[in-house]
């Protein structure tokens, strides 16, 4: 299961409510995603919540793919998002509190910390490939942002 499969729509239940219609809780879910692409039903959503939702939108779905919001980019920015939290040195709760306040969808804290695990191995496993085949810059730019995420 991919991490962006672990995050969910906060207080989804409330959500379908006010749009009267079912909701997946994943927020990546392709029916979360038709629902955030097409716009129109949000009307019914309240001024708070309905900010958040376009916020989401405006910032993960706003490529021009022809497929979108079906292109993986929405996933990758939203990756993106969370290393970069944590590269401002926000542990996984932390994490979680700001995709929380910013676009109203959580995560596990456990899923985060194995989620930054993750990507910290895999980025060791791209230093020590490029050390191997003596690419130095990119074993560079890997241990740069290994060391990023570590803190
Ligand atoms: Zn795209």
């Amino acid at each position: 299961m991919a991490f962006t499969d672990k995050i969910y729509v906060k207080n989804h239940r409330q959500l379908a409510a006010q749009l009267e219609t079912s909701l997946p809780k994943g927020a990546f879910a392709g029916a979360t995603l038709d629902l955030l692409f097409t716009g129109d039903e949000l009307a019914g959503l309240d001024a708070a919540t309905r900010d958040r939702v376009l916020d989401f939108a405006e910032d993960f779905l706003d490529c021009d793919c022809q497929s979108n919001p079906y292109c993986g980019c929405p996933e990758e920015k939203f990756i993106g998002y969370v290393l970069e939290l944590r590269a401002e040195g926000l542990g996984p709760q932390a994490i979680v509190d700001v995709m929380t306040d910013e676009y109203m969808v959580y995560a596990y804290t456990g899923d985060v910390r194995s989620f930054l695990d993750d990507a910290v191995r895999q980025l060791e496993a791209v230093e020590t490939l490029a050390a191997v085949e003596d690419r130095t810059e990119m074993a560079e730019r890997a241990r740069r942002a290994r060391r990023e995420l570590t803190g």
